[in-house]
C-alpha cells in the first residue's frame, strides 16, 4: 500500500483518537497531514507535537494564540476559525479525509473535500442525514470514495466485496439497545443524563452516547445506510442486538446473509477506512466464542424509543425532512445535556420540530442550510415551552 496522507477532522474527539491510535501503531503507512479540533487546544497541541502534521486548524478563534505560540518552534502552520476548517481540506498533499467532527458541524468540511476530490473516511454520519443526496451525488461526479466507519456501515461494507452485481435484498443494522433496553416509557420519564451517557458497550462523544440511548443514533444510520449503499427504506431492517458482536448483516436475493463480527472496537472499522481493501494486521483483542455463549436477537421497541419511528418517517418524506430530524435532534440532545429537558421529551421536541417546518425536496446547499437554521429556532422554541 502507497503511503497515505490523512487529514483528520475531529482529532480531539473519541473517533479522533482512536484513528491517531490506529496511525501510531503504522507509522509506516500512514503519514498525520492535518489535524482538527473545536476547542481543547491542549489535546490538539500535544497530538501536533506528537505527528507533526503540515497544518492544524482550531475551530474556537480565542484558542489560536495558545495554539499559534506551542505550535511555532515545530515549523506547523497553525489556523482557526470555521472557514479554515472548511478551506484546509483542499491542500493538495491530502489523500484521505476521515470527517470525525461531530454533527451538522462537519457537513462543510466533507463536502469541500469531496469537491477537492479527496477520498472520505466517514465516521460523521450527520453528513448523510442532513444532505444525502446532495454528497452522493458530487461523491459520484468527482470519483470519491466514502469509507464508512461508522461500525454497522462498515460490516455491510465489509460483506460486499467479491459479490459484484449480486443485489442486496436487505440489510440489518444490529443496535446494542443503549442503557435503557427494556424500560418503558414510564421508567424512563425521569432518568438523568448521567444514566443515559452510560453505554453498556461502546465509549463514545456525548452526542452520539445520547442518540444510542434514545435510538436517534439508529434512526441517523438507517438513514445514512440508504445514502451509502442505494437502498429503499423497507429494504433497511433494525435488529436489538445486545452484545453488540455482530456489526451487521447483510442479505442478498437468495436469502443467504453475511454478518461481519468481532469484538466492539472503533479502530476495526476505521483501520479498514484507511486501508481498505487491505486487510493489515493489529493487536486488537480477539473475539471468543465461549466468552459469548449467547447471542441474542430482539424487536426494537419503537413504542418506547419513538426516535427511530421519526427517523424511518423522515426518510420515506425525503427532501429536507431528515435535515429537520437532525436540527432538531441536536438541539434537543443540548438542551437534554443542559438539563432543559426531560429524556423523553427529546422525541417530542424532534416530531413537533418536524410538524411545524417546512417540507421541501429538490433542495441545493444553501436549501439545507436554511432548513437547518430554521429548524434550529422552531426546535429552541419547544424547548423553550417543555424547559423543565
Ligand atoms: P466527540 O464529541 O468525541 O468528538 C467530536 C470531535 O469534533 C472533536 O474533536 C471536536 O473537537 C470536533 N468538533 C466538534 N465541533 C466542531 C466544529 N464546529 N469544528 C471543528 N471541530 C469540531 O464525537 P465522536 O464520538 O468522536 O463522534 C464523531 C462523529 O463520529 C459523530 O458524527 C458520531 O456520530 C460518529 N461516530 C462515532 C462513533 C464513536 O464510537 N465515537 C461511532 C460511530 C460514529
Ligand atoms: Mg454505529
Amino acid at each position: 500500500m502507497q503511503k497515505k496522507n490523512i487529514a483528520i477532522l475531529g482529532s480531539t474527539g473519541s473517533i479522533g483518537t482512536q484513528a491517531l491510535d490506529v496511525i501510531r501503531a503504522n507509522k509506516d503507512l500512514f503519514t498525520v497531514e492535518v489535524l482538527v479540533g473545536n476547542s481543547n487546544a491542549d489535546l490538539l497541541i500535544k497530538q501536533a507535537q506528537e505527528f507533526l502534521p503540515n497544518a492544524v486548524v482550531i475551530a474556537d478563534e480565542t484558542k489560536y494564540q495558545q495554539v499559534k505560540e506551542a505550535l511555532q518552534p515545530l515549523d506547523i502552520k497553525v489556523f482557526a476559525g470555521e472557514k479554515s476548517v472548511e478551506q484546509i481540506v483542499e491542500m493538495e498533499s491530502i489523500h484521505l479525509v476521515l470527517a470525525a467532527i461531530v454533527g451538522y458541524a462537519g457537513l462543510a468540511s466533507t463536502l469541500n473535500a469531496i469537491k477537492h476530490k479527496k477520498h472520505i473516511a466517514l465516521a460523521n454520519k450527520e453528513t448523510l442525514v442532513v444532505a444525502g443526496e446532495l454528497v452522493s451525488k458530487l461523491a459520484q461526479e468527482n470519483n470519491v470514495h466514502i469509507y464508512p466507519v461508522d461500525s454497522e456501515h462498515s460490516a455491510i461494507f465489509q460483506c460486499l466485496p467479491g459479490e459484484g452485481a449480486n443485489e442486496i435484498e436487505k440489510i440489518f443494522l444490529t443496535a446494542s439497545g443503549g442503557p435503557f433496553r427494556g424500560k418503558t416509557r414510564k421508567d424512563l420519564e425521569n432518568v438523568t443524563k448521567a444514566q443515559a451517557l452510560k453505554h453498556p458497550n461502546w465509549s463514545m462523544g456525548a452526542k452520539i452516547t445520547i442518540d444510542s440511548a434514545s435510538l436517534m443514533n439508529k434512526g441517523l444510520e438507517v438513514i445514512e445506510a440508504k445514502w451509502l449503499f442505494d437502498l429503499k427504506p423497507q429494504q433497511i431492517d433494525v435488529i436489538v442486538h445486545p452484545q453488540s458482536i455482530i456489526h451487521s448483516i447483510v442479505q442478498f436475493a437468495d436469502g443467504s446473509m453475511k454478518a461481519q463480527m468481532g469484538l466492539p472496537d472503533m479502530k476495526l472499522p476505521i483501520q479498514y477506512a484507511f486501508t481498505f481493501p487491505l486487510r493489515i494486521k493489529n493487536n486488537f483483542p480477539r473475539f471468543n466464542f465461549l466468552d459469548y455463549p449467547n447471542l441474542t436477537f430482539e424487536k426494537a421497541d419503537t413504542d418506547t424509543f419513538l426516535n427511530l419511528s421519526l427517523a424511518y418517517d423522515a426518510l420515506s418524506k425525503g427532501g429536507n425532512m431528515p435535515c429537520i430530524l437532525n436540527a432538531a435532534n441536536e438541539v434537543a440532545v443540548d438542551a437534554f445535556l443542559k438539563d432543559k429537558i426531560k429524556f423523553l421529551q427529546m422525541s417530542e421536541v424532534v416530531l413537533n420540530t418536524m410538524q411545524k417546518s417546512k417540507h421541501q425536496t429538490n433542495l441545493n446547499y444553501e436549501g439545507f442550510v436554511e432548513t437547518d437554521k430554521s429548524a434550529r429556532i422552531i426546535a429552541a422554541e419547544e424547548v423553550s415551552k417543555l424547559k423543565i
